[in-house]
Parts: structure tokens; sequence; C-alpha cells
């Protein structure tokens, strides 16, 4: 069976990225290895996917993929973006850094925001591919639903009229920005 290390130690981009690759893979996960998590020291979500899939790569011989994600709200000058994982540490909690941002969006007519993630998959020795993926949408008024992780009670995606966090998993899954990123990457990546 195919092995692929999945490096994130993210519990609900691992859930996602292991839904989106074959059912003939076998997932690995960098905390069965007791691999710890890369400095994320890059500027764009791109060269911080590239990091990780880098180091992920200097412990294990598997291919790896990774990803660097966040949401970018206009309105905030795209904060988060790739600081969205700190920004939650920052606050104490998720929930915490989400009430945050709603506070400083209470007063802002722009609503809009981007989910952004970036993919890379490094073959073993080999070279790196990576790809981007994004998915526009709208900051709601209030933390709506429990579903999902991160930031997604509070981001709306367009042409829908819940959030993320009200949204069965599986719908979330097959239409968001890492899904978005996992169909171009699959495209260059075959074995994928
Ligand atoms: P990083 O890529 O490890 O820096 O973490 C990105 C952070 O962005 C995650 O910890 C989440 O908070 C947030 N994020 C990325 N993708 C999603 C998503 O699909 N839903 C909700 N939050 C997300």
């Amino acid at each position: 069976m195919k092995k692929i290390l999945i490096g994130t130690h993210n519990k609900g981009k691992f859930g996602e990225i292991s839904f989106l690759l074959s059912k003939k893979i076998q997932k690995v996960s960098p905390i069965k290895l007791r691999i710890k998590s890369p400095k994320e020291t890059e500027k764009t979500f791109s060269k911080n996917a590239e990091l990780k899939a880098k180091y992920f790569s200097r412990f294990t011989e598997l291919p790896v993929i990774s990803d660097d994600s966040g949401l970018c709200i206009k309105a905030l000058g795209e904060k988060p973006g790739i600081y969205s994982a700190r920004w939650a540490k920052k606050h104490g909690s998720f929930l915490n850094s989400m009430k945050f941002i709603l506070k400083k969006m209470k007063n802002k007519k722009n609503r809009s925001a981007t989910f952004v993630c970036s993919l890379s998959f490094k073959y073993p020795r080999g070279k790196m591919v990576t790809v981007v993926g994004k998915l526009k949408g709208l900051i709601s008024h209030k933390i709506l639903g429990t579903k999902g992780f991160g930031y997604d009670p509070i981001f709306i995606p367009n042409k829908k009229t819940i959030t993320f966090g009200q949204m069965p998993k599986f719908k979330k899954i097959i239409m968001d920005h890492r899904y978005i990123a996992f169909k171009k990457l699959k495209r260059k990546v075959k074995i994928l």
C-alpha cells in the first residue's frame, strides 16, 4: 500500500486531507512519528507550505503533503491571513479569536473574506509541486455552528446562506479552499 505523510499537527486539516486522498493510500501523521511542527517563518502561504513539506521530508522517506492556509479578511487588511493559527494562540482559543474578529468587524460594511490554502507535495528526495486554492465568502455577524474547525463558524461561502460551522462536514470538505487546491494538485501529481 502506498503511504503519504500528511505534514500537519492540526486534526481538522489532517482529517480533510485524508478524506481527499485515495482510500488506497495509507495516511501517516507526524504526531505518530513524534515529529514536531516547524516554525512558519515565511511571509506567504505557498512558501510556508513548501517550508513544511521540506521540513517533514527530512524525517521520512515517504512522500509528504503539507498545507498552509488561513482566512484573509478584506476590511482587516487581509488579516489574519498567514497568522490565522497564531491569532488563535495569541487570543487563547479560536473562539476568542473569532470574537475579536467580529468586534473589529462591527462597523465594517465590507465583510468580504477569502479562505486560502497552499498545498505542497514533495516526492522523496525529489521535486516539489505547490498549488493554491481560494474560496471567497463573507464574515458572518455571529459565531454560528459547531461543526468543522478553526474559523469555520464565522465564514459564509459565496452563494450559501450558512457558515461552514453549520454545514455537514462532507459538504464543506468538497467545496472549500483545500479541496480547490487539491483538485489542482491531483492534476499535477498522478499518484494522488
Ligand atoms: P496553519 O496553516 O497551520 O498556519 O494554520 C492555518 C489556520 O487557519 C488553521 O489553524 C485554522 O485556524 C485556519 N484555517 C485554515 N483552513 C481552515 C478551514 O478550512 N476552516 C477553518 N479554519 C481554517
